[in-house]
């Protein structure tokens, strides 16, 4: 590609919402587009590498989804048959429930609505995809249950759907400049973006561009941000993916006014091991995640339950428990199963090293804890269990019964050995806090009116994800409002 010739779209970022923008502008007839990664290459594509890849898609029958994984049948004998329809108002009223009614209706709208198109999109780009099997599947006799919409992912994971995102944005002849940060926006007089200052391997130098697409993530990865918009104590957090995630595009785009939107004092934070590093490792990606607790008992240091393990199924819950775990006495818990359980543990938590006991008494011994607390704690707990079958495939209703932190679903007394027990901490993951953008991805200024030649994709946009978020949703966000920032950035 001649490398004087003018850039059509410049895209500021690698991971999926940017390389889904990249790829919808080369689709839309961009002749130039020029994506810039601030990572090497060695580090590249942001949280999306790090994902578990899992897409949450509306679909209102089983067969919607052969486009996407025409191989099921065959990797998973039965799939079809386990897979229940997760309709457009199932999907509205989990995104609605687990965000207290806050999220921003004409953005969900245009999420959920435009799933299964835009994962049918990504397919047919070479975006190839499987059952999510280890992560959102439980065997019931012969038959895979699956968690409610979050049956997909891409193929090999975060790791697999960044390669491939590479793959197909280098086939589109998309440009991808490493090492190259974008550090400021530039405006004509009119108030048009016509393209960024970056600083490359060769210093700081300007990049012209018709049209400017920013997908380059949330503040997560920025300890002063952190604290700046969410307090204490979350300065201290490991951060589970990029390190390269620091706000600079919030920043940018908020330098030429742009409207922020949304949660800015929230974030997604899940369970993670108690040690995983301070940043994402490459290797291990998503597997530090804990996030089997609600078969299990989850205390704190001081021997005390603090949370409602059996609220609902996990990916309606683990992306608020980071946090609150952050918030307790160390920022630690000890999530606790007896062997009854030990066989419904995510394939994930063989990545750490239990603590493991013949008895209760036994395990408490070797962990650091109030240990006349939790003991009382976990006797209250066996006490207050109800009689009833346990089934890890519904809301079963197995409830607690009178205590003061319940337990709403799952509630089996700790009663068979061995008992394991397993540290953790809260990770985030990223930020909720971002900019307003219209249903074509265009950057709205303070003054309410688009910002001519800016677009936003990704962890960027603001609106959607308050307090909670349901597990998949946010490369499915990134896939389409990436793609409609495109799509709109090229035809600009
Ligand atoms: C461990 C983990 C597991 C997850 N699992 C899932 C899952 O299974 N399903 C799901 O839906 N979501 C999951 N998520 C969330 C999901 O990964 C993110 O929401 C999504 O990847 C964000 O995509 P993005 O394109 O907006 O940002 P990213 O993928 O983070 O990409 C941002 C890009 O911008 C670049 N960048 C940053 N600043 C600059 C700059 N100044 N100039 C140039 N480039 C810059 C970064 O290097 C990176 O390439 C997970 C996240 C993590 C960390």
């Amino acid at each position: 590609m001649a490398s004087g010739r003018e850039i059509d779209v410049l895209i500021v970022g690698a991971g999926n919402a940017a390389l889904a923008a990249a790829v919808s502008a080369r689709e839309q007839g961009a002749a130039r587009v020029v994506a810039l990664e601030k990572a090497p290459r060695t580090l590249r594509g942001g949280n999306t590498h790090y994902s578990g890849g899992l897409l949450r898609i509306a679909f209102d029958a089983p067969d919607d989804l052969r486009a996407l994984v025409p191989d099921a049948e065959r990797e998973v004998p039965g799939f079809y048959k386990g897979v229940e329809p997760y309709p457009h108002r199932v999907f509205m009223a989990d995104l609605l429930r687990v965000t207290d009614g806050r999220t921003d209706p004409e953005l969900a709208e245009l999420l959920i609505g435009r799933s299964l198109d835009t994962a049918t999109w990504m397919a047919r780009q070479g975006i190839e995809m499987e059952p999510a099997v280890s992560l959102s599947a439980v065997k019931v006799g012969d038959t895979f249950k699956w968690s409610p919409g979050a049956v997909i992912r891409a193929r090999h994971e975060g790791v697999g759907l960044s390669a491939m995102w590479f793959k197909v944005a280098e086939r589109h002849g998309v440009e991808i400049r490493y090492d190259t940060a974008a550090v400021r926006l530039l405006q004509d007089r009119s108030g048009r973006v016509t393209g960024v200052a970056a600083h490359g391997p060769d210093g700081l130098h300007e990049i012209a561009a018709k049209a400017v697409v920013l997908g380059c993530g949330g503040f997560e990865a920025n300890p002063e941000w952190r604290a700046r918009y969410l307090g204490r104590p979350w300065d201290h957090a490991k951060v589970r993916g990029t390190r390269y995630n620091t706000g600079d595009g919030l920043r940018m785009a908020m330098e030429i006014r742009a409207l922020p939107h949304g949660q800015w004092t929230g974030c997604h934070s899940t369970p993670i091991d108690a040690d995983a590093p301070p940043h994402g490792d490459r290797k291990l990606t998503d597997k530090t995640n804990r996030l089997s607790y609600p078969y299990g008992v989850l205390v704190n240091v001081r021997g005390q339950r603090f949370f409602d393990e059996g609220e609902d199924f996990q990916f309606y819950t683990y992306a608020k428990l980071g946090g609150i775990i952050l918030n307790e006495p160390g920022g630690i818990g000890w999530q606790i199963f007896d062997a009854k359980v030990t066989h419904l543990l995510e394939g994930r938590y063989k990545t750490g090293t239990p603590v493991v006991a013949d008895t209760l008494e036994a395990l408490l011994e070797r962990l650091p804890l109030d240990r006349a607390t939790c003991r009382r704690v976990l006797e209250a707990y066996n006490g207050a269990t109800a009689e009833g079958r346990f089934d890890p495939t519904v809301r079963d209703g197995l409830a607690t019964r009178g205590l003061p932190v319940p337990k709403s679903n799952w509630a089996q007394r700790l009663d068979t050995p061995p008992f394991v027990a397993y540290p953790v901490t809260g990770g985030i993951t990223f930020t909720f806090g971002g900019v307003r953008v219209t249903d074509r991805a265009q950057v709205l200024s303070t003054s309410w009116a688009p910002i001519p030649g800016l677009y936003a994709c990704g962890e960027m946009v603001g609106g959607l994800f308050h307090g909670n978020y349901p597990g998949g949703t946010g490369l499915m966000s990134g896939a389409v409002f990436g793609r409609l920032a495109g799509t709109h950035a090229a035809k600009a």
